[in-house]
């Protein structure tokens, strides 16, 4: 049986997820198939298989509800799975609510967050199919850092195109990675021809996660023994996190709860899939009704002022274009500290549900966030990232309406890092150079006349 010590749930072997949650087989209405960028028809699978493995691409578009997860992933994921489901109890008598506020912790894993639970699984189909070098990009360096240790438990090379502001900004980040046997390279590079037109145009460029994308997209289409890595937004990412939400669904049943709101922060949208898709298939199905959030930076707010649209995932326009909620391919966000939370773009699983009001969004400022970070660092003793901090403000604005209504409502949320490579960031909070910039419409005026035009 589980057990709850009073602050921690913890499962028991045999309790531990055998298989991932496809919500695609729950979804009234899917996202339509990508549509390839040279035909302008639905990508062939043939596209595709030149920078994924058949397996992944296979879960990409699979209907089936479970999904098994290998015995080797499973050996794997023991290494820090399950993941711990706190109470917040210090943080919940800080806050003076009735609310219950639980949260997993991400940060136990190597790598200091989710982002290993797919990196692993990738890595490992990767192999199996004579894959030998994996390419990817990182902003933050948290996918970057996940990769570079799967493909150092797989054997495989692991080469990193990390955004320029981050590789100058967070050289921790970078000598993680190095440390790990990845080779990282500032982009945009003159490396790859999308990395070379960049820096034609834009010689002082620093670099988005779109152009980093272009590059690492175009060395694996180049190579036969290269693939591309996504650590967020495809289907089978998704799918990979419901770890987080299956776990922590069997550990609130063990001490008898069910969450009223399931909140986590959104950037490409795999952290709040991975906790959030169990919860939802409970909605999908009309068994429980809880409030299914996520939570973004007002910098980047995908979803929350974002347009329903086919937009490409990369700058350049090399990747299949998907229906999402987009800023446009080309929107450079403001440089705010959540790196991770700074994509043009959402997963299409997750916008289809926000486009149909089956979960919810909102968007808080870097001062909001900073400041509930740190009230959580000091109540439960967590520095998390900033990441994550965004679904603690999400998670502290419930607890007080709680206590306003005098309900006691039951939130769960995914503390999906640490913020132990960020404390750049919480230097900058404390000496007061965070700066709100609030959203304005006149940044995306352009990038949003910038979208594909698909016929549907
Ligand atoms: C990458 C990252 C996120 C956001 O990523 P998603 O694509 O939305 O999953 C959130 N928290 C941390 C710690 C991250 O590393």
């Amino acid at each position: 049986m589980a057990y709850f010590d009073g602050i921690k749930v913890m499962l028991e072997e045999k309790e531990y997820p055998t298989h991932w949650y496809n919500i695609q087989a729950d979804m009234k209405t899917l996202p339509p198939p990508p549509i390839s960028p040279a035909t302008g028809k639905p990508a062939q699978p043939e596209e595709l298989a030149r920078i994924f493995p058949a397996a992944l691409l296979a879960q990409e578009m699979s209907r089936e509800r479970w999904i098994a997860i290998p015995d080797p992933i499973r050996e794997m994921y023991r290494r820090w799975r399950p993941s711990p489901l706190y109470r917040a109890r210090r943080l919940e008598a800080e806050l003076n609510t009735p609310a219950e506020i639980w949260y997993k912790y991400e940060g136990v894993s190597p790598g200091g967050s989710h982002k290993l639970n797919t990196a692993i699984v990738q890595a490992y189909y990767n192999q199996q199919a004579g894959i030998k070098n994996l390419v990817t990009e990182t902003g933050a360096g948290q996918w970057g850092t996940a990769l570079a240790i799967a493909a150092a438990f797989f054997g495989m090379r692991c080469t990193v195109y990390m955004v320029k502001i981050s590789y100058q900004q967070k050289p921790y980040r970078r000598l993680l990675m190095e440390s790990y046997g990845a080779s990282v390279f500032a982009s945009p590079t003159d490396r790859t021809q999308a990395g070379r037109q960049i820096l034609a145009q834009h010689p002082d460029s620093t670099g988005s996660l779109g152009i980093a994308i272009s590059e690492a997209v175009e060395e694996a289409m180049e190579r036969d023994d290269t693939n591309y890595a996504l650590g967020s937004v495809l289907n089978h990412v998704l799918l990979h996190q419901t770890v987080i939400g299956l776990e922590a669904k069997q550990q609130l049943a063990a001490v008898d709860r069910y969450p009223d709101v399931v909140l986590a922060s959104c950037g490409g949208g795999s952290n709040f899939g991975g906790i959030a898709f169990p919860f939802v298939q409970d909605l999908l199905s009309g068994q429980a009704r809880p409030k299914v959030m996520a939570i973004e930076p007002e910098a980047c707010p995908t979803l929350t002022q974002g347009t329903f649209a086919y937009d490409f995932g990369d700058t350049v326009g090399m990747t299949p274009i998907i229906q999402m909620y987009t800023l446009g391919h080309d929107f450079v966000p403001a440089s705010i500290h959540a790196g991770g939370l700074r994509y043009h773009g959402d997963s299409p699983l997750v916008s289809r549900l926000y486009h149909d009001r089956i979960i919810d969004a909102r968007a808080y400022r870097q001062s909001q966030v900073f400041e509930a970070a740190l009230t959580f660092a000091k109540s439960e003793g967590i520095l998390p990232a900033p990441e994550s901090a965004h679904a603690i403000r999400g998670a502290i604005d419930e607890a007080i309406a709680a206590r306003e209504s005098g309900e006691r409502r039951v939130i769960l949320f995914n503390l999906s890092g640490h913020g132990h490579f960020d404390l750049t960031a919480y230097d900058d909070y404390l000496n007061g150079r965070v700066v709100d910039v609030p959203f304005s419409s006149e940044w995306t005026a352009e990038s949003l006349r910038a979208l594909p035009q698909v016929e549907s």
